[in-house]
């Protein structure tokens, strides 16, 4: 198969990518998609990292030319890899919360010491994502570095971002019950994920209004050594990455509150159809 898609976390170290492909132009949107199992390191895939305003590139730009995935590796039934997507997405937001580490090697061996290894460099990608979660959990600290932690406004906004990240921890400790009781993801990874943008982005302000212009210095003499700039750059990437904030809300109203769906035009005709901008084979 040939395609490119951007935007790809940790394709640059992935043995395997999850693809979705179109591989039925003449049904509805939501089918005629296949999920597969990609092996990533064949020639006919390419990976170029993207390089972002903090200096790091976790994401890639993935070319395909005449890439080859073996049929075994169909999840799933050919043509129905929108419900294979969505199970990825519920799981993928549940786990908005989490921290990817690094793992301690288990035993001796030099199996052992190259998987320890291997996984250590793939930790790498995310270990700035403390920042785009907006690091609230030094922003108490920082209050007092920075001499604001008389501020009644400071003080205020530190109170208000605590008991949402709070509340938001209620809501996660829920969702593993859920997941612990047998039941699967649902929408509560949104609720979880959108929490997790508003307190990044309040988490943000609070830097920004705490640490002033010297927020925007980057490199290790500045402010918390570049993590409050790191902050500033990187929290916006968390509204859009797994699923805008927008596509949250329209979860949360359908599926959580049974607000009427939104209208959709193209939801029965063939994707070959479909009115589009662009040009179609
Ligand atoms: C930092 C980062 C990391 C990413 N990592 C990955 C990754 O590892 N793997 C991967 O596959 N993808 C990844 N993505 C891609 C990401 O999932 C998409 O960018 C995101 O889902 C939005 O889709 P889109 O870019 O097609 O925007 P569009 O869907 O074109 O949206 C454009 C705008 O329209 C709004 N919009 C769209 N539909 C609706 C609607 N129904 N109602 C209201 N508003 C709507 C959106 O909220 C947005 O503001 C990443 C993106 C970023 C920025």
């Amino acid at each position: 198969m040939s395609g490119q898609k951007v935007w790809t976390t940790g394709a640059h170290l992935a043995a395997f990518g999850m693809l979705l492909a179109r591989t039925n132009w003449d049904v509805p949107k939501h089918r005629g998609i296949t999920y597969f199992a990609l092996p990533m390191r064949q020639s006919g895939v390419e990976a170029r990292p993207l390089r972002q305003m903090n200096g790091r590139a976790s994401f890639n730009e993935v070319f395909l030319t005449e890439a080859r995935v073996p049929h075994a590796n169909v999840i799933g039934e050919a043509g129905g890899g929108w419900a294979v997507a969505l199970a990825t997405l519920a799981h993928e937001r549940g786990l908005a919360t989490a921290r990817l580490a690094a793992v301690p090697p288990r035993g001796q061996g030099r199996t052992a010491r190259e998987a320890s290894a291997e996984a250590a460099e793939y930790a790498k990608t995310y270990e700035w994502y403390p920042q785009r979660a907006g690091r609230p959990d030094v922003v108490p600290s920082q209050a007092r570095a920075t001499g604001k932690d008389g501020d009644p406004v400071v003080r205020q906004d530190a109170a208000r971002l605590a008991a949402l990240e709070r509340v938001a921890r209620w809501n996660v400790e829920r969702a593993r019950a859920g997941r612990a009781a047998g039941r699967p993801p649902g929408p509560e990874g949104s609720l979880a994920k959108l929490c997790g943008s508003e307190i990044a982005r309040a988490a943000s302000r609070l830097h920004a209004a705490m640490t002033g212009a010297g927020a925007m210095l980057s490199g290790p003499a500045s402010p918390l050594e570049g993590i409050v700039a790191e902050i500033i750059v990187s929290v916006p990437a968390g509204s859009i990455a797994g699923g805008t904030d927008e596509v949250q809300h329209n979860i949360i109203g359908e599926r959580v509150l049974g607000l009427p769906k939104e209208p959709q035009v193209d939801v029965d005709v063939p994707f070959r159809e479909v009115r589009t901008n662009v040009p179609r084979r």
